[in-house]
């Protein structure tokens, strides 16, 4: 995923806003956000190669890389982990593309990966950092 993939990420977005207000976006991203390599070029200052996704947000729609986190029994969540990026790569984490060990040179492949690859579901940043108070309790 890079800045340029910003249309179809926002043709491809659900038609419903990603949070019910600023506060609980920006407190999403401070614990999701701010230490994504998707996010790493707005910290550095070029905030025109920042995260397309949260750029999808902004203008009114939810990712489809965004699904719902933890939720206890009466569908509460808290803040940082009201949805889980599929996106989400630590900063410290390396290359964001893929990295497939590659086919041995001068063996066949027994099967092609063409079809096979698409988008890897990376790890959570921190579920110690997702505290139990929920963001929508009355
Ligand atoms: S990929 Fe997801 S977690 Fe990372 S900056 Fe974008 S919206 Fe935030």
């Amino acid at each position: 995923m890079t800045p340029d993939d910003f249309s179809q990420l926002l043709e491809e977005a659900r038609d419903e806003p990603a949070f019910s207000n600023s506060d609980e976006g920006i407190g999403w991203m401070d614990a999701n956000c701010a230490t994504c390599i998707h996010e790493k070029p707005t910290r550095q200052g070029r905030e025109d190669q920042g995260c397309p996704l949260i750029l999808v947000t902004l203008m009114g729609k939810r990712p489809i890389q965004f699904l719902d986190g933890p939720r206890d029994e009466h569908g509460r969540y808290s803040r940082a982990g009201h949805y889980h990026c599929i996106e989400y790569r630590h900063e410290d984490d390396g290359p964001t593309d893929p990295q497939p060990i590659p086919d041995p040179p001068g063996q066949l492949t027994l099967v092609p990966r063409d079809g096979y690859t698409g988008v890897r579901m990376w790890l959570r940043p921190n579920p110690a950092t997702f505290p139990a108070t929920p963001a929508n309790a009355p």
